[in-house]
């Protein structure tokens, strides 16, 4: 395998602002050895993972050797800087467990058995059973994926078109964000917010839901230099993650109960009248009745249901109440419970009600994504159905759906799974139901995948996937405003191809001859914005900011049928649901079960991203186990000490773990960090052992954080 250097070296930005205006410009004149040398290339590209950041990276190659990946410094917001993760990615791209072939099962689902065979061999006997499949009924078939890479062209481009035209199902890709996503978008009217630079000149800024050291690390660093600037910074999270550390506050609440915080927010704002009256007058809509259901709302009611005293509550209220400009910078962490879309409601009307969005540092800041003008439809192709409307698979109850018989109600069985960009065995809720369901024999599964992972164990076909150093993409955001050219550094290693070459191959196979399955990686990237985006400066600069207003809601103009933020939304209302903003109890709410007495949240653990980099040696090391953090007092009562092995058990199952104890975790709560794989986990399994395939309130999205269990020694 290919010698690498450390890829955790940083190059000077003086050496990198010089050689950037060209793409893989030639580094030319003598230099010192950690720099780049004579006929180097920098090659720009884009972090392709489920993150906000969405960092520009350059890519240093010597003779087709991607040597180290680091952060563009000539990108605002990247700033030169990426996350441990992710300065890691050459040893992730050459990690001797690669999968470099094509690769047959030979032995029982699950095993991870395979032999190696040809292109020609796996996509004539894929097209083969798809074929027969499709002609039985083709929504037999369902695609999974997801943001294994966030890429629209490596995403959902050519395989989007190849499903289409083959009439599987379609895909209801939950299992992240679409509570969340929804919640904004019946408040604000899209995934819109403030641009992530401002929170640089907040004056307090709260930071809901989110670890953003480990997370959203970018807008870490403004939200430092407004607290140098003396902004006050708060963190609301029931875990006191190291975001929370380093906050001047943290407001550790239960799991599951954000809106009734929120809410309570509001009672004071209204009874102490720190309202903008103004801006609620011409900018919202259903004031009064957001008002009638606020004051039910005084903090000593939620803060029963909170967990956390009513004075802080009271303070918290006021000090948003009266700093300009304020600022929350919510994530999805919150979201993953129950009442995960009433709860983003919710707070989504708190700048509102304060005027915050008047200011470029004021406002709210949920996803961003909504400002990209992705043409999804011409990527996409859905007028390749022609006419046919196949049904829906939720990815958020892969397990249920893979072991449901046909019914007039649910259609066919699920009779192959082609899986790409995600590891649902190890990621989807309830794995033991998900592992049933894909060590079904009778299922015909197809795995596009880097490595090994606990679902391509379970795959029929595995087929090499080129990582992003590998191929063409163009990315959107979810953290700020800018779109990213991703070019391929070096050149495919063994025989992987790129998702699109993939399907491009496979289309060809099944005799789908259409136009569009030739169009080439460069083309999709072209035609991902069309003339919305400079494609020159693109190819020159490796990225291009859009023309994002400042304070896109100073003067209202908010996305809504309405055109005003939506306190009450009459289109949930017309669904027959509550036009106002809500706290829902958990589904399993603490105390309501005596067996199991303990809350668990499943963070991630700050060195993966969901189940990517679990592999990645040096990665793993510094994470070194599977670990659940309980608080001292529940450790206590229980018998077990810091490093110990606990079973964490409910009614769906048990995961065998080391228990930390430690404040970090709340009383009543405990943190599972995730997500290991499977199969390195103490006795195969990990934290999706326990959780449920319950959905949210709004956007049909899983309830990782609304979980009751029990801890015991052993
Ligand atoms: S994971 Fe996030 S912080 Fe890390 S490099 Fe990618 S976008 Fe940047």
């Amino acid at each position: 395998m290919v010698p690498l250097q450390s890829s955790g070296g940083s190059l000077p930005r003086h050496v990198l602002r010089q050689n950037l205006p060209m793409t893989a410009t030639p580094v030319t004149g003598g230099a010192p050895a950690d720099l780049p040398a004579a006929g180097d290339r920098l090659v720009r590209g884009a972090c392709p993972h489920d993150c906000p950041d969405t960092c520009a990276l350059v890519t240093t190659v010597r003779d087709g050797v991607a040597l180290r990946v680091q952060g563009n410094p000539a990108h605002p917001l990247t700033d030169g800087v990426l996350c441990t993760k992710v300065s890691r990615y050459a040893e992730r791209t050459y990690h001797p467990d690669r999968v470099l072939t094509p690769l047959r099962r030979t032995g029982p689902k699950g095993a991870g058995r395979f032999e190696p065979v040809s292109w020609e061999e796996a996509l004539a006997d894929i097209a083969a059973r798809l074929s027969a499949i499709a002609a039985r009924d083709p929504e037999a078939i369902v695609p999974y994926s997801y943001a294994g890479t966030m890429g629209q062209v490596q995403g959902e481009a050519m395989a989007a078109r190849f499903f289409h035209r083959l009439g599987a199902s379609l895909l209801d890709r939950t299992i992240c964000a679409s509570a969340g996503g929804e919640g904004l978008a019946y408040t604000l009217g899209a995934k819109q917010g403030m641009k992530v630079e401002h929170f640089a000149r907040s004056r307090l800024i709260l930071i809901w839901g989110s670890n953003s050291v480990g997370s959203n690390l970018h807008f870490w660093r403004l939200a430092q230099e407004a607290k140098r600037a003396g902004a006050r910074l708060v963190c609301i999270d029931p875990r006191r993650s190291e975001t929370a550390d380093k906050c001047h506050e943290h407001v550790a609440l239960r799991p599951g109960t954000d809106a009734a915080l929120a809410l309570a927010l509001m009672h004071e704002l209204i009874v102490h009248d720190w309202l903008d009256h103004d801006y609620i007058a011409r900018h919202t809509l259903g004031f009064e009745a957001l008002r009638e259901r606020a004051l039910q709302w005084p903090p000593e009611r939620a803060a029963e249901v909170c967990g956390v005293p009513a004075d802080q509550i009271r303070r918290l209220a006021r000090d948003y109440g009266t700093t300009r400009p304020a600022a929350i910078r919510l994530n999805y962490g919150m979201q993953r419970a129950r009442g995960g879309g009433n709860a983003v409601r919710a707070v989504a009307c708190l700048p509102a009600l304060v005027g915050a969005w008047r200011e470029p540092a004021g406002g709210l800041l949920l996803s961003s994504s909504g400002n990209f003008p992705v043409r999804r439809e011409a990527l996409q192709r859905p007028d390749l159905l022609a006419g046919r409307r196949p049904r829906v698979i939720n990815m958020s109850t892969i397990g249920d759906d893979l072991l449901r018989p046909a019914s007039a109600a649910f259609g066919p069985r699920i009779e192959a799974l082609i899986v790409y960009n995600s590891n649902p065995v190890a990621v989807a809720p309830q794995s033991s139901r998900v592992v049933q369901g894909f060590a079904r024999e009778d299922l015909f599964t197809v795995v596009l995948e880097h490595f090994l992972t606990d679902t391509a164990d379970h795959a029929d076909y595995v087929l090499p996937a080129t990582t992003q150093l590998e191929h063409w993409d163009i990315h959107a955001a979810y953290g700020h405003t800018d779109v990213l050219l991703n070019q391929p550094a070096i050149e495919p290693l063994g025989q992987a191809l790129p998702n699109t070459e993939i399907f491009r191959r496979l289309a060809r196979a099944m005799g789908f001859n259409e136009s569009c399955f030739g169009d080439d990686d460069e083309t999709l990237c072209r035609e991902a914005f069309g003339d919305a985006v400079d494609w020159q400066q693109l190819l020159a600069q490796g990225f291009v900011p859009l023309p994002v207003p400042d304070a896109p809601f100073a003067e209202g103009g908010f996305p809504t049928p309405s055109g005003r933020c939506e306190f009450f939304s009459e289109r949930l209302a017309q669904q027959g649901l509550d036009g106002l903003p809500d706290w829902l109890p958990n589904h399993e709410a603490p105390g309501t079960d005596a067996r199991y007495p303990l809350a668990m949240i499943s963070p991630p653990a700050r060195n993966f991203l969901n189940s990517t980099f679990v592999n990645v040696t040096s990665l793993r090391d510094i994470e070194g186990r599977p670990l659940l953090e309980i608080h001292p007092q529940d450790a206590a009562a229980r018998g077990i000490v810091s490093g110990a092995m606990v079973r964490v058990f409910n009614d769906r199952g048990d995961y065998h773990c080391e228990a930390e104890v430690t404040e970090r975790a709340r009383p009543g709560v405990v943190n599972g960090l995730g997500i290991w794989w499977r199969k390195l986990g103490p006795r195969g399994t990990n934290v999706n052992e326990l959780t449920s395939q319950k959905l949210t309130d709004l956007g049909r999205a899983p309830v990782f954080y609304d979980c009751l269990v029990q801890v015991e020694a052993g």
